[in-house]
């Protein structure tokens, strides 16, 4: 069964992560842990850093797992 991808939003942008993706590099929970958690669920905090700095963090992902859009106003 395919997992479908999943979606995270700050009110400015909105982050999906697509698991099936995902190569467990770990880059992202490396670079930005307070954001990307290993050990809490939903794994994903947007309220953990400023949007720039997740926006320049979703970019280093090597697989293309996690992308970003900016919300409309
Ligand atoms: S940086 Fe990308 S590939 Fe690496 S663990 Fe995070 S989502 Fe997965």
């Amino acid at each position: 069964m395919e997992t479908p991808a999943t979606m995270f939003t700050n009110g400015e942008i909105t982050v999906t992560y697509e698991p099936k993706k995902c190569i467990n590099a770990e880059k992202c929970a490396k670079g930005l842990s307070n954001v990307f958690r290993t050990t809490v669920i939903p794994w994903i905090d947007l309220n953990g850093a400023p949007t720039h700095k997740i926006m320049t963090q979703v970019k280093k992902c090597p697989s293309g797992a996690l992308n970003y859009c900016r919300n409309k106003d």
